[in-house]
């Protein structure tokens, strides 16, 4: 791995108490000018971020254990992306791929092709986020397969416009009075082995679903079975061995389009490319976003040529989909990915990281479970001695890491999960101060 070189100090050091005075101005001209209805997990405002650090602009610098939710994987400054997003807005910042269109669109469908699980034929569609990479996704499963029904799972997200709150299995806050919701989805059990019965293997969690499938839809009538090889908001649920595969094979004997939604999952974060690389499942189509671009809004679907090039000419697109200066960050972000073999780094996070949490866990009955795969790691909060979700505890250890300059955020159906994010460029000294903090949190909340 080449050594990574940092623009700012990479240490946590409080000058103020959090939020500062700056942040907390900023908190109040918000009030005022900010719809109420877009929440931050953290109050406290950037001014600056590389590396595993994000500086607030009260001169605190904390450590990032979100990345903005699995996006700045490469960092939030790499210095190849921020010169290639520069280059290029001097140069043009838009002409519309669909009006006069430029080579770094192909050149990202290519490394796109390449990137993505199996050597078949591939093609890629550009779009701006994870939510319109899965609309499109769906748009293309059901004309390629001229079927209506789409298959989600419990605890899936997959995003916030209409097709993706249906899509999405949490109510609050995601779909509460957003409704009527787009029709023909249905929704099947997940593999979640801490909360299945004991025993159940990933074959018979797949088995689980297909046949309700089965009953409820047939195959028939269904166009796609969408997916999260590793659930993100849903808790960081890592499904039973098997239980992809199982359901990849059933949907290829069906006819059944099969999309993973990479989009939190993908990008070196797992320790693969990709988080399907682990059981070797090869999907059908696969939507990718958040860490696909360094920071940039950029989302993708790769898939089989033969489904994508059904679509007639113009029925996919959007003005800014793929748009150049995004495009410049991609392929920069890619070669920064590739050059510190950032997978082998999220390997090493996961195992530093794992190794220190499960030994926290024999001590603490408050730990339901530590899980996860590479730098995508969840720990599940329950009332000691019971499977009953902590939402309470898990809120208070992420204000306490916070107080004490640590970014940490929360997820599950429950809200009992705090998960582990932190951007692929993090030092190991950052990261083991990283998990001091959690784990003093940890301990002086529960
Ligand atoms: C974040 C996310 C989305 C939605 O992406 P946006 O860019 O926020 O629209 C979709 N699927 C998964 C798995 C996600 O984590």
């Amino acid at each position: 791995m080449s050594t990574i070189e940092y623009r700012l100090p990479q240490k946590r050091a409080l000058v103020t108490p959090l939020p500062g005075p700056k942040s907390a101005a900023l908190t109040a001209r918000r009030r005022a000018a900010v719809a109420a209805g877009v929440g931050s997990s953290v109050p406290v405002y950037a001014a600056d971020a590389d590396g595993g650090v994000i500086v607030d602009v009260d001169g605190n610098s904390l450590i990032d254990m979100g990345s903005g939710i699995a996006v700045t994987n490469v960092g939030a400054s790499d210095p190849k992306v921020a010169a290639a997003v520069a280059e290029q807005a001097g140069r043009f910042t838009h002409t519309c791929f669909m009006v006069t269109p430029y080579e770094s669109y192909i050149q990202v469908a290519e490394e796109l092709a390449v990137l993505t699980p199996g050597d078949h034929e591939k093609r890629t569609v550009l779009f701006n986020s994870g939510a319109e990479a899965v609309e499109n996704a769906i748009k293309v499963a059901r004309l390629a397969t001229g079927r209506d029904a789409v298959v989600a799972f419990d605890h899936a997200y997959h995003g916030r416009t209409n097709l993706t709150m249906a899509l999405t299995a949490k109510s609050m806050p995601y779909k509460t009075n957003f409704g009527p919701f787009a029709p023909e989805i249905y929704r099947m059990p997940m593999s979640y082995p801490f909360r299945d019965q004991p025993g159940l293997t990933g074959q018979q969690a797949a088995r689980r679903a297909i046949t309700q499938i089965e009953k409820q839809i047939g195959a028939e009538s269904l166009a796609a079975i969408i997916i999260e090889p590793i659930q993100g908001e849903g808790g960081f649920i890592v499904p039973a061995e098997g239980f992809l595969p199982t359901l990849v094979e059933w949907a290829r004997e069906n006819g059944v389009v099969f999309i993973a939604d990479e989009v939190q999952s993908g990008f070196a974060r797992t320790g693969d490319w990709f988080a399907s690389d682990a059981e070797g499942i090869v999907p059908d189509i696969v939507t990718m976003a958040k860490g696909i671009a360094g920071g940039m809004p950029l989302s993708a679907i790769t898939g089989r040529a033969d489904l994508l090039d059904k679509v007639h000419p113009g029925g996919l697109g959007g003005t800014y989909g793929g748009n150049p200066v995004a495009c410049a960050a991609a392929l920069a972000a890619i070669e920064a990915m590739r050059e510190n073999d950032l997978p082998a780094r999220a390997r090493h996070i996961g195992e530093v990281a794992t190794t220190r949490l499960r030994a926290l866990a024999d001590e603490v009955p408050a730990i339901g479970e530590v899980r996860g795969r590479g730098a995508m790691l969840a720990v599940e909060f329950v009332k000691p001695g019971t499977d009953e979700p902590d939402a309470a505890v898990t809120k208070d250890i992420a204000a306490r890491a916070l107080e004490q300059g640590v970014i940490l955020l929360t997820c599950g159906t429950y809200g009992n999960v705090i998960r582990l994010l932190p951007p692929l460029v993090i030092g190991d000294e950052l990261l083991d101060d990283a998990l001091t903090v959690i784990e003093g949190a940890i301990r002086a909340a529960v």
